[in-house]
């Protein structure tokens, strides 16, 4: 089996549009990929083997913000500037709620661990709709 082959065999697709990485996530939420006998992000490998090189210095970047994502068109190149700045703009959006990125982040990443809505409005002191409302915020963002 090919690299691309062996790739795709671990990849589904999800309603969103995502092309959900199902095999080994790494702690900071992003699939791993072994790839010219190293271990390598999946979403980095989705990029090299269905767009192309990645230049020195640039990284690839999510426009779903879905860190499992491998979607190729869901995928940019851009420097470690554009992806605060690109930060910045969905903390824009999601501004209009009056709630600091961060904690709607958090309350994602949380519920991704396993927390449920329940546990994480307590931790934060807020209530479970609105925790509710961040982590079903993803399916709604478009770019
Ligand atoms: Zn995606």
């Amino acid at each position: 089996m090919n690299d691309l082959s062996r790739f795709l065999s671990k990849v589904s697709v999800v309603d969103s549009g995502c092309h959900e990485w199902q095999s080994t996530l790494h702690r900071d939420g992003y699939g791993k990929f072994w790839y010219t006998k190293k271990q390598v992000q999946a979403h980095r490998v989705s990029y090299l083997l269905q767009v192309g090189e990645i230049p020195a210095g640039l990284w690839v970047l999510h426009k779903c913000d879905n860190r499992k994502c491998v979607n190729p068109e869901h995928l940019y190149l851009g420097d470690a500037k554009q992806n605060v700045r690109d930060k910045v703009e969905r903390c824009k959006w999601w501004g209009r709620m009056k709630t600091p990125f961060e904690i709607v982040d958090a309350c994602r990443k949380l519920y991704s661990e396993g927390w449920t809505q329940q546990k994480i409005a307590d931790h934060y002191g807020i209530q479970q709709t609105q925790v509710s409302r961040y982590i079903n915020l993803k399916q709604r963002i478009n770019f």
